[in-house]
């Protein structure tokens, strides 16, 4: 009788750790498919056409910004002024 139970403990135990080994591999599948789409989502934000104005902080288009090279840094203002006051 206390041999029966041994068994079934022994059993309990494997199964145990067998479902602990199909749970890991499962997480990691799933994973990696969440981060191969938060990438495409983070592009979507337009930073590439927008720079701030480290003057005034103003969003400005790299389109109409005035622009200057600093250290081989690009700069963008929203005016003149702005471009003018500004020391790198
Ligand atoms: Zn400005």
């Amino acid at each position: 009788m206390v041999s029966n139970i041994l068994l079934l403990l022994i059993g309990a135990v494997l199964l145990f750790l067998m479902m602990r080994g199909g749970g890991c591999c499962g997480g990691h599948g799933g994973h990696g498919g969440h981060s191969a789409g938060g990438h495409d989502h983070h592009r979507s934000d337009g930073s590439d056409e927008y720079a701030v104005d480290p003057v005034c902080g103003m969003r400005v288009s790299k389109r109409n910004a005035i622009t200057k090279q600093i250290n081989g840094k690009t700069y963008y203002f929203c005016s003149e002024e702005c471009a003018n006051s500004f020391r790198g």
